[in-house]
């Protein structure tokens, strides 16, 4: 099998792995503890979960603390339904390609909801204009299906000086690209080589959250239930990890990228190939039916974009946005490289997925 799907989720690395495994103890071990117990064995796993808030912390931009949470959707819950802003009803403005987890969560507040158009590329205009008294500002910093990186500096500035929160949604960004400024940011650990049901919100300091989940008050009061070491340390390493070896990513997914150019002669690329994660190479080929696609290369993992919306049959709302036909969205693939993506797997992927694509005529 070969895994083409990194923006769905990534493999756990092995170091994260690792490290998991010793608070994942049974009977007769100590890494079992409760890291809310007093005792010598929870003070241990409270000491462990300390050095992996460290470890994520150093993703982020200096000045503000991370909030652990059970993924990145839980995360922007938080951020969204918990700001002031958000709470009071004011207005809110989300850009046309932003994942679920933030165009329903703001179509759920009180408050208006405009919807920033994107261009041809995928990039939201910098000088957009911005609703009368926004309140929130939430715009991604890389898109999950065709992979843009947004101008969120910008935008952020434009939140400021219109006196509005900036949130972030950053869960395809972490660990692969510097994060941007923002004010609260949102990112999940199996993107980045870590666990799944862990994610974090990074929250500026000085900006006041309501909890959205009560109970025994962990996490500052912001998030009840008990923290689990075993995926805190995942997250924790897996985000040392990815830190250390941004650039060498950088590089191995950018070589993966102009191979990826050379094997699929026919496709054009969907979104701006100048402002995007090289690791996402969205394409579409006239007249292809992509779910056909899917099930005849049964060898490679891929996809027809969101994993979320994958069962809709709907054409992608982000591929509609940015303007493409009903058929073209439909005729569009996502192959997505990373960490231990291989040359000789893509060129192999290449050859069956352009040969099923020609069976189809
Ligand atoms: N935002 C983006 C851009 C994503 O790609 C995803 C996951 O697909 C999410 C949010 C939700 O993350 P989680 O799976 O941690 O809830």
């Amino acid at each position: 099998m070969i895994y083409l799907d990194y923006q769905a989720t990534t493999p756990l690395a092995p170091e994260a792995r690792e490290e998991m495994l010793r608070w994942l103890d049974g009977p007769g071990g100590s890494g079992f503890g409760n890291p809310h117990s007093i005792h010598r064995m929870g003070r241990r796993a409270e000491a462990a979960v300390e050095v992996a808030r460290e470890r994520v912390a150093a993703l982020f931009p200096a000045g503000g603390s991370v909030v652990f949470t059970g993924s990145a959707t839980e995360a922007l819950n938080l951020a969204l339904r918990g700001s002031e802003p958000g709470r009071g009803g004011k207005p809110v403005a989300v850009s046309a390609i932003e994942h679920s987890a933030v165009l329903d969560t703001a179509l759920d507040l009180p408050g208006d909801t405009t919807i920033l158009p994107v261009d041809r590329d995928a990039l939201v205009d910098p000088q957009v204009a911005l609703p009368e008294g926004v309140g929130i500002v939430s715009v991604m910093q890389v898109n999950n299906e065709v992979g843009t990186i947004q101008p969120v500096a910008e935008l952020y500035e434009r939140a400021k000086a219109h006196g509005a929160l900036f949130v972030c949604d950053a869960v395809q960004a972490a660990g692969k690209v510097p994060i941007a400024e923002a004010d609260l940011i949102a990112i999940s650990a199996h993107k980045f080589y870590g666990p799944k049901g862990i994610g974090a919100l990074w929250v500026r300091d000085g900006i006041e959250l309501t909890p959205q989940i009560t109970g025994g008050g962990q996490e500052g009061g912001l998030r009840s239930g008990t923290l689990s070491p075993a995926l805190c340390a995942g997250m924790g390493v897996a985000a040392q990890l990815a830190l250390q070896a941004m650039e060498e990513h950088a590089t191995h997914v950018a070589k993966l990228w102009d191979r990826a150019l050379e094997l699929f002669p026919g496709w054009a690329v969907n979104g701006s190939t100048d402002h995007r994660y090289k690791g996402n190479f969205n394409i579409r080929r006239e007249g292809l039916d992509v779910s056909r696609l899917i099930s005849d290369v049964r060898e490679v993992m891929f996809s027809a974009g969101s994993a979320c919306a994958s069962e809709s049959n709907k054409p992608s709302r982000i591929l509609s946005a940015i303007g493409l036909t009903t058929e073209q969205a439909r005729g569009s693939v996502r192959v997505g490289f990373g960490r231990y993506t291989t040359l000789d797997e893509l060129e192999r992927a290449a050859e069956l997925i352009n040969c099923a694509a020609t069976q189809q005529g």
